[in-house]
């Protein structure tokens, strides 16, 4: 089969013709529709990220049908359906995480297209598990943004809690679809850009922020909340100094920049920090669930498959103008 594979970090992909997987016990043989590109793909390519597979074939963003079925598969697929494949790929069920219903947490989880091959290829394999059905609404180029991007923005969107003032820190793909949700469920939004990005204040505003202005300004209300969607360290004191008291700041991010320091007193009043990691099953059937209904709308710009490197360099420069999907066996 055809695939992207990435050799080693800081290299280019390469195409490739690979053998086609099998799947094991538990697992379904996809073929891979379309696939979205997320920023932890760049920051693997980048070598942010410590220890990828490599070999590795990228991509957790995965729509694609049902080929084949392996041994003792999950009963809830059948040959021919539609299957969105996420990043948490596989947990051991076990782990005092697990039993407690943080499986994003999991001490030995994997991951797809990070440590289990993912979808920058004509076939992937996946356990059953942890695929997702996915919403008739979207088609499958609009669909896959929702399996990162949404899936793991709504995670940080839920740890917001019941906040009414609400802010996003950078406002690329994954805070795009989440305003969607916050402004269906009545919140005031505050969005923070680069400082003098006009135009992205304005499509913020456009979709209905109370205000949107440059990281280095101050929202004219207190947050509640905020949500850092922005792998920018600084921003993480300059959001806690927006915080009205027990506020809290989301760092959304799998990977940041360093944090500067800040003064204690900025902290004090049970305002807190925190991070999101990976996914659960949950999130995602409750994500998959509202999303339709707000209807949450993605924007996507598509590659064939064998450009992947240019998606990726697009994205590295900030040149996409909405999410990169990969084309594979586009329908
Ligand atoms: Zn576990
Ligand atoms: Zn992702």
């Amino acid at each position: 089969m055809r695939a992207m594979v990435l050799d080693k970090a800081k290299l280019p992909l390469q195409a490739r013709d690979v053998p086609k997987p099998k799947p094991g016990r538990g697992h379904l043989l996809v073929r891979v529709n379309s696939c979205a590109v997320c920023r932890t793909d760049l920051h693997v390519v980048d070598g942010e990220l410590s220890n990828p597979k490599l070999p590795l074939i990228l991509g957790h963003q995965i729509v694609g049908r049902v080929e084949e079925i392996g041994e003792k598969a999950h009963s809830k697929f059948q040959i021919g359906d539609r299957v969105g494949i996420p990043w948490l790929g596989w947990t051991d069920g076990e782990c005092v995480y697990c039993r407690s219903n943080r499986e994003n947490l999991c001490d030995r989880a994997r991951f797809t297209g990070y440590t289990i091959d993912g979808g920058y290829a004509e076939f992937t394999v996946a356990d059953a598990r942890f695929c997702f059905h996915l919403p008739e609404h979207y088609n499958d180029v609009d669909a896959a943004p929702l399996l990162c991007a949404g899936l793991i923005g709504y995670r940080s969107y839920r740890k917001t809690g019941n906040a009414r003032c609400l802010g996003m820190y950078g406002f690329g793909n994954a805070a795009h679809l989440i305003a969607q949700i916050a402004l269906y469920e009545g919140r005031d939004l505050f969005v923070f850009t680069r400082p003098g990005d006009v135009k992205t204040q304005q499509s913020a505003k456009a979709l209905g922020a109370k205000w949107a202005g440059g990281s280095d300004e101050m929202p004219p209300e207190k947050l509640d909340a905020a949500i850092i969607f922005a792998s920018v360290g600084p921003l993480v004191p300059a959001a806690l100094h927006a915080l009205a008291k027990g506020g809290i700041v989301v760092c959304g991010g799998i990977h940041m920049s360093d944090i500067p320091s800040f003064p204690y007193a900025d902290l004090w009043e049970e305002r807190v920090i925190t991070s999101v990691a990976n996914l659960t099953r949950r999130d995602g059937e409750e994500f998959f669930e509202i999303a339709p209904r707000v209807p949450v709308r993605t924007h996507t710009e598509t590659f064939p498959l064998e450009e992947a490197n240019v998606a990726l360099d697009r994205f590295r420069a900030g040149k996409l103008k909405a999410t990169a999907v990969l084309l594979v066996n586009p329908n």
